[in-house]
């Protein structure tokens, strides 16, 4: 195969590669994006998308069987709902097919040459593609590490067999029955819960002494709560060690070790940057950890090499990845432009859902911020009675010299909807009296967010 040079080569095609391919082919820079699977990465194809797919029919089934057994919303009632699981997937999956597609049609519309097969630098500007046909050599004025991330095992339980990552979690063509699951993180809950709502008995397991331990305490009680009244049985300050024909091997914190019967084991206890398999020894990069290390332009040690999304290290989220992916086009095409946003909101998909942006106040406290807050609970708030879930509550903290937001935080149902005014707000520098003095229309959740400002400042109106 003829050897082909370009401007950019970027290699990797999920949110962090794919936009940056696109942008820069926008801008008419000469692009080539190298992907060894599926368009879309982790996040279309084993992550965010088919995820919430999966969530979002956990809580159709379990409010259609609510109404079977009387304990949905008064008044209402319907016999009780059965489930081909094969069907839900299958449903699942034509979605995570017209969103990989529409990918690949972006790219085309942007002129970006696509190239099936897997990367491997031979120095700074030259990569070699194994495809199925052969080997291709590219050189490129600039290459952008777009590899993404990889799950972690735990030393007592190899994948395989009934020990499953979330892509074969998310894979499934049976609800399991007793579904063990090892990390009450993002993934452990997210998963955990839409099978617990499609009718396994789920089983969590912790190391730390309370779930979701990378938020504060308030902001994860309402979701153990919902644990609980789903009937998922939580094992904090546990760690699993090992897998025994059908059950998981758990030791509590005083030693102890409990046997918990389990048809699958979901194990889910953090991802880590794919560093291995494109020639990270042949390149002098320096490292964060397991993190390629970046500077405030993505750029790597190397002159000419860029790094974006999951490889860089935490916060390892879709969003991240897709905005480092458009500013280092834009870098390329030869913009000014530097990563300078004042936040990366967080949505934890659990029940009720969890959405943090800029500073907690204990994070404000930990940086010496002199901060005051205020919080708005949904019991108070009419649009969250008219749901039938009123639990939750809105937080504004702003700095207490001048007011600023640096922080807002909600847990409740749909409150992922309002992570984009919290970005927002926190981006264009809102200060409390701008989030009061802004109509928040009636009768919705976000009047909460109006209603946290009011409070914080000592003016609260329906509370
Ligand atoms: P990836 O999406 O991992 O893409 C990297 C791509 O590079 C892959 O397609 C891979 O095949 C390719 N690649 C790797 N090495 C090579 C090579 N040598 N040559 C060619 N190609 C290569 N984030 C959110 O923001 N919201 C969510 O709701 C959310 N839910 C998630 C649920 C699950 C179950 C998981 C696992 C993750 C979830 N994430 C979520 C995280 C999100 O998927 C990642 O942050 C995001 O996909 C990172 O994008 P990326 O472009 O850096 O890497
Ligand atoms: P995580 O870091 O969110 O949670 C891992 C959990 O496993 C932690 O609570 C940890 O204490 C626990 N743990 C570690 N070792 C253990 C052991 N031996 N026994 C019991 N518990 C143990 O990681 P994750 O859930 O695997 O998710 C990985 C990443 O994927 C996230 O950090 C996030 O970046 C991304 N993600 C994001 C979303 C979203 O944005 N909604 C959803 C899913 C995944």
């Amino acid at each position: 195969m003829p050897d082909i040079s370009c401007k950019l080569l970027v290699i990797g095609g999920g949110p962090g590669g794919y936009v940056c391919a696109i942008r820069a082919g926008q801008r008419g820079v000469d692009t080539v994006l190298v992907e060894r699977a599926q368009l879309g990465g982790s996040c279309l194809n084993i992550g965010c998308i088919p995820s919430k797919a999966l969530i979002h029919a956990g809580e159709e089934f379990h409010r259609a069987r609510g109404f079977a057994s009387g304990s949905g919303l008064p008044g209402i009632s319907a016999g009780a709902p059965s489930l081909n699981f094969a069907e839900t997937q299958a449903w699942k999956d034509g979605i995570v097919r017209r969103l990989t597609g529409g990918v690949a049609s972006l790219l085309k519309s942007a002129g970006v040459k696509v190239i099936e097969g897997t990367a491997r630098f031979q120095d700074g500007k030259t990569v070699q593609v194994s495809t199925t046909t052969g080997e291709q050599l590219v050189r490129a004025e600039a290459v952008v590490i777009a590899t993404g991330s990889k799950t972690v095992a735990l030393p007592g339980l190899p994948f395989g067999g009934n020990v499953i990552s979330s892509t074969e979690a998310l894979a499934l063509n049976q609800v399991p029955e007793r579904l063990a699951v090892v990390g009450a993180g993002y993934i452990g809950l997210e998963i955990g819960t839409a099978y617990a709502k499609l009718g396994a008995h789920v089983t969590v397991v912790e190391a730390e002494d309370r779930i979701l331990p990378q938020y504060d305490a308030a902001l994860t009680r309402p979701v153990a709560a919902r644990l609980k009244d789903l009937g998922v049985t939580v094992h904090l300050g546990a760690k699993a060690r090992r897998s025994a024909g059908d059950a998981l091997v758990v030791e509590s914190a005083d030693g102890d070790e409990t046997r918990l019967p389990a048809d699958k084991v979901l194990v889910a206890v953090g991802r880590r940057p794919r560093t291995d398999g494109w020639g990270l020894e042949e390149l002098a990069l320096e490292m964060d950890g397991h993190a390629v290390r970046i500077d405030e332009q993505c750029r790597t040690a190397m002159r000419g090499v860029y790094a974006i999304g999951d490889v860089t290290g935490e916060p390892m989220l879709a969003h991240r990845a897709m905005a480092q992916g458009e500013m280092v086009a834009e870098l390329v095409a030869g913009e000014r432009r530097a990563w300078d946003k004042q936040c990366v909101p967080a949505i934890c998909f659990t029940d009720p859902e969890i959405v943090t942006a800029g500073l907690s106040p204990d994070a404000a406290r930990a940086q010496g911020i002199e901060a005051k807050s205020g919080t708005f609970p949904f019991r108070a708030n009419g649009r969250a009675m008219t749901t039938g879930r009123d639990d939750g509550f809105v937080r504004v903290v702003a700095r207490a010299d001048n007011e600023a937001v640096i922080g807002l935080q909600a847990v409740g149902e749909g409150v992922s909807e309002l992570a984009s005014e919290f970005a927002l707000a926190l981006e264009m520098g809102a200060t409390l009296e701008d989030i009061a003095a802004t109509v928040h229309p009636h009768p919705s959740r976000g009047e909460a967010v109006q209603e946290a400002a009011f409070k914080t400042l000592g003016r609260g109106l329906h509370l």
